[in-house]
């Protein structure tokens, strides 16, 4: 898991592109509010780093026809595909690095062929094409993710890849393998480091959670662990002082270095080399 980097060109041009994009009387409906949607970007911006308080900014658009027009419209806007919206999504997919933009970050795992809105568009309809809400993301998390982004409580239910200091982190993620009748099993589990306060980690727990993504990959390590022990076993019958503890931690080392050391291939090959009775495996036979 890394960050994503926030796409920060000028928001309210983005956005005057996709008014001007737009059909009467939707285009009318948004022009007269443009000045009031700038100024909830603004409130966004500046509350990128606190967007609990955001919880405290939810309008109501029920209130009046009018306002119910322009939910519908702001929604319209990135429901109905323009050519300033393809534009904007480009942008924000070229923003992020090369090295791991191919996979979702809220998981790891799948492809991210869709865009989230970190604050969901049906309570935040004003946010629906700003480009710092929207997460390139698997469809799995995009589905299993929907309209959650904040408990009862104010505590966040998802990480946010562009605001939390995700790269900062030390490791969360760990693997246990265990061999039981000759059959490696994974488990994966979360552990509060000492360096991410109480408040950060609630929220990484609820991210891992809601997502349920430790039993995932769990059911992802059986094919890679059986893949890695044939291909251990062969090096270590070819040379019987081969190194499997070593050759498993690079592996680790090699997967944090690009997807970040919460990643779960990471984690995985890490809990493989501390295995006494997975290293025993691979030499015999
Ligand atoms: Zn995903």
């Amino acid at each position: 898991m890394r960050n994503l980097l926030p796409y920060s060109l000028n928001h309210n041009n983005s956005l005057i592109d996709i008014i001007d994009s737009k059909q009467e009387p939707r285009k009318g409906i948004l022009v007269n509010a443009l000045n009031e949607v700038s100024r909830d970007y603004s409130n966004y911006l500046s509350n990128v780093n606190n967007l609990e308080m955001m919880n405290n900014h939810v309008k109501d658009y029920e209130r009046s026809e009018d306002l119910k027009k322009l939910k519908e419209a702001l929604i319209h806007c990135y429901d109905s595909t323009t050519s300033p919206l393809d534009k904007l999504k480009a942008n924000i997919k070229k923003a992020q690095p090369d090295d791991y933009a191919a996979f979702c970050q809220y998981c790891g795992i799948g492809i991210p062929s869709t865009f989230d809105h970190y604050l969901p568009k049906s309570n935040f309809p004003e946010f629906s094409v700003l480009g710092i809400n929207l997460f390139p993301c698997c469809s799995d998390c995009n589905r299993e993710k929907n309209d959650r982004w904040i408990n009862d409580n104010g505590i966040r239910e998802f990480l946010n890849l562009y605001y939390d200091s995700i790269d900062n982190y030390s490791q969360f993620l760990y693997c246990e393998i265990t061999v039981k009748t000759n059959i490696p099993v994974a488990r994966f589990f979360l552990e509060k480091p000492t360096m991410i306060n109480q408040q950060d980690y609630q929220v990484i727990e609820k991210h891992y959670n809601n997502l349920g993504l430790l039993s995932k990959y769990s059911l992802l390590s059986n094919g890679e662990i059986k893949k890695a022990i044939s291909n251990l076993r062969r090096k270590y019958q070819r040379n019987g002082t081969f190194d499997i503890k070593l050759e498993l931690t690079d592996h680790s080392d090699d997967e944090a270095e690009i997807y970040g050391v919460n990643y779960w291939k990471a984690s995985l090959y890490q809990g493989m080399a501390n295995s006494t009775s997975l290293i025993q495996l691979i030499k015999s036979n």
